[in-house]
């Protein structure tokens, strides 16, 4: 009996294992970012091509963008304008066309995450959240280690 018992938790540890394991990574493509020069234009462009209206529209002054979110299945498009020539967005532009601009990420444990990549080698724009849009947290990956792409994780904000 204290056999089989002990057999029980073990797979019951194991279980458990796997679930925190699973929850400790990446969720999903939570939104691609898209960097536009027009929110407006390319707000009504969006609303064209995917049959309704932006669901938001959020100003992030720590980022100087304005964004818009649109909702297609579980995923979203978020348009990004910049609201400044410093912002991050602008840089971009200066350098390349409108366009795919992020990926991101839902992570549940942003700190497991940013630890389990660090691991992995991967090299962060800053390693501490700060408040994005879409009342999320985020981080971003610096895309030189990325392939070039820019990720960003993000996660509810509580
Ligand atoms: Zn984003």
């Amino acid at each position: 009996m204290q056999v089989e018992g002990f057999l029980l938790n073990s797979q019951l540890a194991a279980k458990l294992m796997v679930l925190i394991f699973t929850f400790a990574l990446m969720i999903k493509i939570e939104h691609l970012g898209i960097a536009v020069k027009d929110l407006g234009i390319s707000n009504e462009l969006f609303r064209k091509l995917l049959g309704k209206p932006a669901y938001k529209e959020e100003t992030v002054e720590g980022e100087a963008v304005k964004t818009s979110f649109f909702e297609i299945g579980e995923n979203k498009i978020e348009l990004l304008e910049a609201l400044n020539e410093n912002s991050a967005i602008a840089k971009y532009l200066e350098k390349n066309r409108e366009g795919i601009h992020h990926i991101a990420f839902a992570v549940d444990d942003m700190e497991g995450e940013i630890q389990r990549l660090k691991n992995e080698g991967f090299q962060f724009i800053s390693e501490t959240p700060k408040a994005g849009a879409d009342n999320k947290m985020v981080v971003f990956l610096h895309p030189k280690s990325t392939n070039g792409v820019l990720v960003e994780l993000c996660c509810e904000r509580k």
